[in-house]
């Protein structure tokens, strides 16, 4: 599936051991109603990050932090890794100015969304 010369996806192993891999790709609806990224459990075969690649620079990295989050910390609630995730977003964002670089993980956002989300 993968384009010849494409960048590997993103893997990272949490210190309990469990192996991630980040993909760029819209969550399914069917099962995760309108989020923008889902984390699966880290105690399946192969933990996955899903993050829809049309998110804009703020969605993108509040997204990422947010997931990531869940995979590292899966036991805590969605309240406290999104609070953890907005804080940290906010802060480089807003306050510090991180932006992305233009590569292949850039791709124009369509629409700005609120970072409301159903799956984990
Ligand atoms: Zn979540």
């Amino acid at each position: 599936m993968a384009k010849k010369g494409q960048k590997r996806n993103f893997t990272f192993k949490t210190p309990k051991g469990a192996k991630y891999e980040i993909l760029f790709r819209k969550p399914d609806k069917r099962h995760f109603d309108d989020a923008d990224g889902i984390c699966t459990s880290p105690k399946e075969e192969n933990p996955k990050i899903h993050i829809n690649p049309k998110l804009t620079d703020q969605s993108a990295l509040n997204t990422a932090v947010h997931e990531i989050a869940h995979a590292f910390f899966w036991n805590k609630t969605e309240q406290e890794v999104t609070k953890f995730a907005n804080t940290v977003s906010r802060f480089l964002y807003s306050y510090c100015g991180w932006r992305k670089n233009e590569n292949e993980c850039a791709k124009p956002a369509k629409s700005k969304r609120d970072t409301k989300r159903s799956g984990k």
